[in-house]
């Protein structure tokens, strides 16, 4: 299975996150019938406010005693990206209070890294 958002926002806590992705698993595993998670690849937007140590620690706690308590957790960091409605060039940014690279404005519209999704898993 590929590419399920998680959702997320920044006052939200990594537990949160951590329950979030194992229900979209459970729910995966109904779906598809499997009954192992083997590894989980997810990838993490640079803008999307997820503490991944955090993250990990969490996930282990909640997976336990279920099918994903033997998955290991992988993440794949994405870049943050930006399109300045100023000059309307794209940008790479760091934070979500960046300012545009190329005209300084910092009316900066997310287009890339603001997101957590879990990319696929690898199961059985
Ligand atoms: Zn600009």
């Amino acid at each position: 299975m590929t590419g399920i958002q998680v959702e997320r926002d920044c006052d939200m806590h990594e537990m949160t996150l951590a329950e979030q992705m194992l229900q979209i698993i459970e729910e995966a595993a109904v779906a598809q019938n499997f009954t192992q998670v083997r590894t989980i690849w997810v990838e993490v937007g640079q803008l999307s406010c997820v503490e991944k140590e955090a993250l990990r620690f969490c996930f282990s706690a909640v997976v336990d005693g279920t099918i994903a308590r033997q998955a290991r957790l992988e993440f794949i960091d994405i870049k943050g990206r930006g399109r300045c409605i100023q000059c309307e060039y794209e940008v790479d940014i760091n934070t979500l209070y960046a300012a545009c690279s190329v005209c300084g404005s910092h009316a900066i519209q997310v287009i890339a890294g603001d997101e957590m999704r879990i990319r696929e898993l690898e199961v059985e």
